[in-house]
């Protein structure tokens, strides 16, 4: 028993964590070697004080009131549980530590064990990222803001711009030599296009400005039913789509994740010269992404022209294109910087893998 006793008190000194037991009134009995390392009192000045002499001011109160409450009553509140409290070091200092608080069921008296362990680290690690949440949130959120002031207030003189190249092509169009009704229609197509562009970015700019109501949503039967909706763009084109049928539902704003799929499936047929053009929706349950194990991922396959590898990121920017107009149509650009936007709105992330010539996949997961 002595033995045991010798390697207990031994082992108990090899303990990283503060190990400290008291009685019901809150005495000290016993401290480990760690509790004198993380709080500057040595053993013999703690055993037979109150253990209060290691809590701030507050805790000590509650403590009290902890104890009483035990004493009148027989529950024990904090037994068995984990919680983040502030330490006192004997030099008055403060840090915050993990509070485990247990029972040991002795014969005479009653036994309860504190360990104590030290989260200065990991405090400080939290706060610095809720601190970087909070400013990124807001820095978003003036960008959002921005977007939608600023693209506001261009449609006004774009409108009046375009509208007095009308103007003078009605009122002058037969003085006017060939090359300056060139020059006059190019300016109306183009303020088209910048019209285009403002209406882009407002919608951006909204998508990050809406609360979101989420739902369970059936992916099976959004595919099918975006599938519906293209079905004349998925004849002309000799597409077949396939959607995995045991698919998981997802948890999100209906209308956006539409989109999502919306526009991935687009992209798919739009930047793809196979016959036929095949695009496959699947879910893998996990999926490495950034060296991170991610679950419950979703892709969107198709067999196109594929992407290179250095525009990985790029494409994902808002009216970045890779692909000429003439050969692959007009778009503006916006149609992935919408699907990241709406994914991270999820809190999740979205990538592609692709081969150049065999086609591209994206994935997300959220
Ligand atoms: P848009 O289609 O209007 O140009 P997107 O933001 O949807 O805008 O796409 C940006 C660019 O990324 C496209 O112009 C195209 O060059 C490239 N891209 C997007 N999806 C695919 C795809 N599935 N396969 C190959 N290239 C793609």
């Amino acid at each position: 028993m002595a033995e045991h006793t010798g390697l207990l008190a031994a082992v108990m000194d090899t303990v990283h964590d503060a190990i400290i037991t008291i009685n019901s009134r809150g005495i000290v009995q016993y401290s480990n070697k760690s509790t004198t390392k993380l709080l500057g009192y040595s053993r013999e000045e703690l055993v037979g004080n109150n253990i209060k002499m290691i809590m701030p001011g507050e805790y000590a109160r509650e403590h009290d009131s902890y104890i009483s409450n035990y004493h009148e009553t027989g529950e024990k509140k904090v037994i068995g549980t984990s919680r983040r409290v502030t330490a006192q070091r004997k030099d008055g200092t403060r840090f915050p530590v993990e509070l485990f608080v247990g029972e040991v069921d002795g014969e005479q008296q009653e036994t309860f064990v504190g360990v104590l362990r030290d989260v200065t680290e990991q405090a400080a690690a939290e706060d610095s990222a809720k601190k970087y949440m909070v400013d990124l949130e807001r820095s978003n959120k003036a960008l959002d803001d921005f977007a939608y002031i600023a693209s506001h207030d261009l449609k006004e003189p774009l409108r009046a711009i375009h509208n007095h190249a009308r103007f003078l092509d009605l009122d002058f169009g037969e003085e006017l030599p060939e090359d300056a009704m060139r020059r006059l229609n190019r300016i109306v197509d183009l303020t088209k296009r910048m019209e285009g562009l403002i209406h882009e970015l407002l919608y951006y700019s909204r998508l990050g400005r809406v609360k979101l109501a989420t739902e369970k949503v059936d992916v099976y039967e959004l595919v099918k039913d975006i599938e519906e909706r293209l079905q004349d763009l998925v004849a002309e084109h000799n597409v077949q789509i396939e959607v995995q049928d045991s698919i998981p539902p997802l948890f999100g704003h209906r209308p956006q994740l539409r989109e999502v799929f919306h526009n991935l499936i687009v992209n798919g047929i739009r930047y793809n010269k196979s016959n036929p053009k095949r695009i496959q929706v699947c879910f893998h349950p996990e999926h490495e992404y950034d060296g991170k194990t991610l679950k419950n991922v979703y892709a969107v396959c198709d067999n196109g022209i594929g992407i290179e590898q250095e525009f990985f990121t790029d494409i994902f920017r808002i009216f970045r294109r890779l692909n000429s107009e003439q050969e692959f149509g007009a778009g503006t650009g916006a149609g992935l910087t919408f699907v990241k936007k709406i994914i991270e709105n999820h809190n999740g992330v979205v990538w592609v893998q692709s081969e150049e010539g065999k086609g591209s996949t994206f994935l997300f997961s959220m």
